[in-house]
Order: C-alpha cells, then sequence, then structure tokens
C-alpha cells in the first residue's frame, strides 16, 4: 500500500447536523457495505445508539476508493456530537490528519460546531466545511456559508453543499478529502510506533486496540509492549475495520486498524498509551487527559434483591467505557446501591437506560451531584461526590467547587431572553458574563448567530440550566460547555427530614445565601410527590440543625372497600382489617417510602 494513497480523516459536528448519515453514504459510495446489508447510520451499531438515533461511539471504518486511475485507502472515523463525549472526539482527532466540519443547512453553526472546530484546530487537522441537508425546502443556504466560510477561513465557494439522505454531492466530499487532507508522514524510523486511540472487550478474544500506527509495522504474532503500563504481550491478529473487524497480514505506518491483544484486563490497555514490540525502547507518543467524571449519583434497584446483577451490569459496561466508575453505597430504604461518575447528564442517562434494558434492571437514582472540594481545618482536603457525605461546619476550613465555560449559540433575537434568564438563575457573583461575540460580520437580512460565553459553576449547569435557555429561545439556542478549574464556594449542607427522620439519600449541597430559598422549594415539591401515610407526615429542610422550612402532608383516610359493589359485607370487613394491620405497621416503623420521582425534585432549583 503507498503510503501517498492513504488519508485518515474524521467527520465532526453539532449533535444531528447528519455524521452518522453522511458515513453511511461514503460506506455505500465505496462499496464498503453492500446495498443489502445498508441500514441507516449503520456505524451507530450500539442498540442504544439505534434507539436514540445518537452516536455515543466513535466509529473507525477503512474504505477505498478510485480516482484518476489511482487507489486511495480512506480511513474514516465517525465520532458523537454531544459535549459528554466531546472525549471521544478528541481521541479520533489525534488520530487523523483532517476533519470534515458538517453543518446542517436548516440549524446552521451551533454550539458543537464551534467546540469541536477548536477541537481540530488545536491538532492542526485540514478542515473541509461541508453544509448538509440542502434537501430542506425553504433554507437559506448561502447565509449558513458566510457563516461557515468565516469561522473556517474558507473561501465561500469552496465549501461543499451536499444532502446525505439523498446522496447528492457525496463524491465530491470524498475528492476534497483526497484533495485536500494530507497523507500520513512516512516516518524514516523503522520502529513499530502506535497510538491507541480505543479499545474494546471481546469476550472471548481479550481487549482489543484500536491503533493509529505512526511508525514501523506490526505483524501477527509479533511481541508487543503498551510503554506506559508496561504490559507485555502478543499481537493475536492485526486488521482493519470493514467495518467489521477484518484480519491483514501487516498494518503499516499511517494505517488505522486494530490489534487483539490477548490481554483480558481492560485497565492494562489503556487508551492514550503507545504500542511498540517487545524489543524496543522508545518514548511513548502525546497520549490523551484521562476523562475525569464530573456528575456523581446513588444507582439503586427498585426491589433490593439483584444487587448483584447490578454490580455485573455496571462493570460490564464500564470495559468498554472507562470514563465510568462506581463504587458501594448503601442506604436505608434504598438498600444496596452504587455511588457512580458520569461524563455528564447525557452520560447518566444512557447508563442508566443500558442497565435497565440491556440488563433488565429496574433502576432508581438519587439526584446527581458534583464533587466538592473540601478543605478541613487539620489541613486535609477531602473530595466529596455525595451530599451528605459533607464533614460538619466546624471540621470545615474552605470548600471549592468545579467551574465551566459555558458557550451559548444563540440567534440574535433571543440575546437578551437568555442574558435575563441566565442572571436570575443564581446570585451575580456566580454568574461571569464573558463575552458576546457575532459568529460572521454578516449582511443585512439575514439572521445573526451569537455566542455569548459565561464562567459558571457546573452545579448550576446540572441544575436544569440548559432547559431554561431552550424554553427561552423556544428550542434555538445550543450550548457546550468545558470544565475550567476548582473555585472557592459559600455552600452548606441542606439535610431533608421525613417524618422526622433524616433521609440522607435527599441532602443537597446549596448555597449559603440561597439556602433558604431552596429549602422551602423542595419541601413544597416534595410535599407534591411523597404518597400521603395514614398518618401527618412532616417534610422538613434543616441546615446545621436548625429547621429552615416546613410543610405537612395530612393524614390520608382511604376508603379502601370503595371499589365494592352492594354487600359483600364479608370481604368488606376483610379490607377493614387488613387497613389496620396496615396502620399498625406503619406506625410501628415509622417510614415513609422516598418514591424515585423525589430524587429529581432535589436537582431542579
Ligand atoms: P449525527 O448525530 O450527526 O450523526 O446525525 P445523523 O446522521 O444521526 O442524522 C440526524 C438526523 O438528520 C437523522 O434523522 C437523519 O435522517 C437526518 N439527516 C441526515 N442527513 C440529512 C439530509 O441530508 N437531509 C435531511 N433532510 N435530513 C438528514
Ligand atoms: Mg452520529
Amino acid at each position: 500500500m503507498e503510503n501517498k494513497n492513504i488519508r485518515n480523516f474524521c467527520i465532526i459536528s453539532h449533535v444531528d447536523h447528519g455524521k452518522s448519515t453522511l458515513a453511511d453514504r461514503f460506506l455505500e459510495v465505496t462499496n464498503t457495505v453492500s446495498k443489502k446489508e445498508m441500514k441507516s447510520q449503520y456505524l451507530d451499531g450500539m442498540e442504544m445508539e439505534r434507539e436514540r438515533g445518537i452516536t455515543i461511539k466513535l466509529q473507525p471504518v477503512n474504505m477505498s476508493y478510485d480516482l484518476d486511475g489511482e487507489k486511495y485507502y480512506l480511513n474514516l472515523i465517525d465520532t458523537p456530537g454531544h459535549v459528554d463525549f466531546s472525549y471521544e472526539v478528541s481521541r479520533s482527532l489525534a488520530a487523523v490528519e483532517g476533519a470534515i466540519l458538517l453543518v446542517d443547512a436548516s440549524q446552521g453553526i451551533q454550539a458543537q460546531t464551534i467546540a469541536n472546530l477548536h477541537l481540530a484546530q488545536k491538532q492542526n487537522l485540514e478542515i473541509i466545511p461541508v453544509i448538509n441537508k440542502i434537501d430542506i425546502k425553504g433554507i437559506d443556504i448561502d447565509s449558513v456559508k458566510k457563516e461557515l466560510s468565516e469561522i473556517t477561513n474558507t473561501k465561500k465557494d469552496e465549501i461543499i453543499c451536499i444532502s446525505a439522505k439523498e446522496g447528492k454531492g457525496i463524491e465530491k466530499v470524498l475528492k476534497k478529502v483526497i484533495e485536500k487532507v494530507p497523507s500520513p508522514k512516512i516516518d524514516k524510523e523503522n520502529n513499530f510506533k502506535s497510538l491507541i486511540f480505543d479499545s474494546f472487550f471481546d469476550e472471548y478474544r481479550g481487549v482489543i486496540a484500536y491503533i493509529r500506527v505512526f511508525s514501523g509495522k506490526i505483524q501477527k504474532q509479533d511481541k508487543i509492549k503498551l510503554i506506559r503500563n508496561k504490559t507485555v504481550s502478543e499481537a493475536n491478529e492485526v486488521g482493519i475495520f470493514n467495518p467489521k473487524l477484518k484480519p491483514k497480514k501487516q498494518l503499516m505506518s499511517g494505517d488505522i486498524g486494530y490489534i487483539v491483544t490477548g490481554e483480558k484486563n481492560i485497565k492494562k490497555v489503556r487508551v492514550g498509551d503507545t504500542i511498540t514490540k517487545k524489543d524496543q525502547d522508545l518514548k511513548p507518543l502525546p497520549g490523551y487527559k484521562e476523562p475525569q467524571p464530573m456528575v456523581f449519583a446513588g444507582i439503586y434497584l427498585k426491589s433490593g434483591s439483584e444487587a448483584k446483577k447490578l454490580r455485573d451490569g455496571l462493570s460490564r459496561l464500564q470495559l468498554n467505557d472507562s470514563s465510568l466508575v462506581f463504587e458501594p453505597e448503601r442506604f436505608p430504604g434504598l438498600g444496596f446501591g452504587f455511588r457512580t461518575g458520569f461524563l455528564g447528564l447525557l452520560h447518566m442517562d444512557v447508563i442508566r437506560e443500558r442497565l435497565e434494558k440491556e440488563y433488565d434492571l429496574d433502576i432508581v437514582m438519587t439526584s446527581p451531584s458534583v464533587v466538592y472540594k473540601v478543605y478541613k481545618k487539620d489541613k486535609e482536603m477531602v473530595k466529596v461526590n455525595f451530599p451528605d457525605k459533607l464533614p460538619s461546619v466546624q471540621e470545615i476550613d474552605y470548600i471549592e467547587e468545579p467551574w465551566v465555560r459555558v458557550e451559548i449559540m444563540t440567534p440574535e433575537k433571543y440575546i437578551g431572553g437568555i442574558m435575563d434568564t441566565v442572571s436570575n438563575i443564581s446570585s451575580s457573583e456566580r454568574i461571569n458574563f464573558n463575552s458576546m461575540k457575532y459568529v460572521s460580520g454578516g449582511e443585512q437580512s439575514f439572521i445573526k448567530r451569537v455566542l455569548i460565553t459565561y464562567e459558571i459553576p457546573l452545579s448550576i449547569l446540572l441544575a436544569g440550566f440548559y432547559d431554561k435557555i431552550k424554553s427561552v429561545s423556544e428550542g434555538y439556542a445550543s450550548y457546550s460547555y468545558e470544565f475550567i478549574d476548582y473555585r472557592k464556594a459559600d455552600v452548606v449542607k441542606l439535610d431533608i427530614l421525613v417524618a422526622h427522620d433524616k433521609i440522607p439519600s435527599l441532602s443537597a449541597v446549596v448555597y449559603k445565601d440561597e439556602s433558604y430559598q431552596v429549602g422551602r422549594k423542595i419541601t413544597k415539591k416534595l410535599k407534591e410527590v411523597l404518597p400521603r401515610q395514614m398518618f401527618e407526615v412532616k417534610i422538613q429542610a434543616a441546615v446545621g440543625g436548625n429547621i429552615i422550612a416546613a410543610e405537612r402532608i395530612p393524614a390520608a383516610r382511604k376508603d379502601v372497600t370503595a371499589g365494592l359493589y352492594g354487600g359483600d359485607i364479608s370481604r368488606k370487613k376483610k379490607l377493614l382489617k387488613k387497613q389496620k394491620k396496615g396502620k399498625k405497621k406503619m406506625k410501628q416503623s415509622g417510614k415513609v417510602p422516598i418514591p424515585p420521582k423525589a430524587y429529581r425534585v432535589i436537582n431542579q432549583r
């Protein structure tokens, strides 16, 4: 294979702008997948991806294409668009030389378009701007072209317009990729060096590493070494993605492919590590930053009996998702569960749904929390990812919380609404307005788009921030965020008491100056969702032992015989007897069952 005929590239965009559909068309025009086998979003192989119509994992595929009598080897990586999975994008970018930046003509440039473009520029990739969905009626393609040409520094007439759905303009894009994306640099060094950009656990064959070869070559049965992890193993098989795994004799410099490592422990085959041959002593390639889970929540089962199944489910999901972390946790009323860390709220949602669907578990999730750094007076620092574990006020010197930079992309007309909404979310010390930029200098008569940047605590972002932005912009604004740093936070622990019992799983960390207000809100909302009991139930919010808000749910006198017709006296008596028994039992324990929706209340401030 001639190295000059290889092109490694990926497709990046905002979510739903058509990456996976464009990848489908590439698979077709290159005859990689036959018409018979073709289904839409072919590369979205996970059940969850197919159901939700989103891409969660990056997916590589090798294609070949003939142009002017030359055969080209095109290695494509399809990426996810949602901000939670930007780690997948950055890994893909490190394995390629070019990126197709896809923009939906009806949506225009969105927050993730910009965020992903910046990631690609940081890697010095060749950017190929493409406008998709031009089949949609009544859209202003010219405006989108103008904006896209400005943000990518490309001439307007260089921008390709396509319809991935109808298959229009697809080959133009491939030709542009061949023309513009540089072929991989040929490394004179003959030592084998490759970057692991993803890995996959196969039950029978062990860990399969997805690699980009930067120099040298590898063959089946070569002894390999993972430099950072100092693991030695053997290449049981090497091959390419066709898109299914297809064995090959060897992989060479410039190739994207896989190695079946035979390693049974996925933790030993770290994404970002460098694979060389066993007898070589080389420096590793630049790797990736490990993704840090940003959001934690407790996962429990509605019926406590299947704790082992829950652990198995989480362990299996973790095999192919190194950003998922969990540790056992236990609460009265909830039983055994796991405090679990996620990249963001969508990631959390996806994991919950996968546990329910793929492992047939009935899940209860407690409300999500960020990780607080608590600096104690004894100089020790503890990380608290679960509000109830916050040390007592007396022990604490100060607390820090994670902050993020949020970029909101919106049509000009919603600027006022968005700025008002954001500034009303919390105290002005916690809402730092950074900048506002027009995406394009623009001309009259087209919708101008604005990028508004804020710095805010992540906890505020988790508490329904995006829903508020979406509703005030009638769905037209999009957002993206990245972690910046930890900053001091004046927070306290808010305890919730139900029928005089403290419910640890309902505790929250709140800003001191908002604690009263939040306490009232939460108790009010809990009153709506907690089931009535045969006795009066008090719901209280407390800070440091002082009650700051309270509500009461009056006792219910349920007519248990209401469902019965006529005069079946004996059945009536039976039911009343049962009710009496129930009352007795309830009084004994004094417990009020906490329904799963109560946890959702805690986070909506
Ligand atoms: P991704 O999130 O970027 O991978 O986007 P998908 O490929 O999953 O597509 C998102 C949605 O846009 C799907 O419903 C596609 O059918 C639709 N779509 C993709 N390309 C086109 C196109 O050219 N025209 C139209 N009208 N719809 C498209
Ligand atoms: Mg996709």
